[in-house]
C-alpha cells in the first residue's frame, strides 16, 4: 500500500507557459448608476417579456431573460441612455449582435 506524503511541498515550482497574461474581467461602473438601471428598465418594459431583434429565432418567446441591449454600441459612439438607442434581446441573439459588432469594430482600420 502506497502512502502519499501530503506534507512535503513539491520539488518543481509552477511556471506559467501562456503567451499573454489573460486579462482580469472589469465592469464599466456606468451599468451601476440609477440612471443605467432607469434606461435598462424602460428597454425591457418596453418590450413585453420578449426578444425584439428582427433575427430572433424563437421571438415569440416569453419568461426568458433578456439583456437591454445599445442598438448603436457605446463603444462605437452610440447614445447611452436614449431609449431609441435600446433593445431587448435574448441572451442568444444578444451575443450574436455583440460579436458580431466586435468583429467589425476590430476590422475596421484605426
Ligand atoms: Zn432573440
Amino acid at each position: 500500500m502506497a502512502t502519499k506524503l501530503t506534507t512535503l511541498a513539491p520539488r518543481i515550482g509552477r511556471f506559467d507557459t501562456r503567451v499573454a497574461a489573460v486579462p482580469e474581467k472589469t465592469v464599466d461602473p456606468h451599468y451601476a448608476t440609477p440612471a443605467h438601471r432607469a434606461w435598462r428598465a424602460a428597454v425591457i418594459e418596453r418590450s413585453g417579456g420578449r426578444c425584439q431583434d428582427p433575427t430572433c429565432r424563437s421571438p415569440g418567446r416569453r419568461g426568458i431573460r433578456l439583456f437591454a441591449d445599445h442598438i448603436h454600441e457605446i463603444k462605437d459612439g452610440g447614445a447611452l441612455l436614449d431609449p431609441a438607442n435600446g433593445l431587448a434581446r435574448c441572451g442568444a441573439c444578444h451575443s450574436r449582435k455583440t460579436i458580431a459588432e466586435r468583429a467589425a469594430r476590430m476590422a475596421r482600420p484605426t
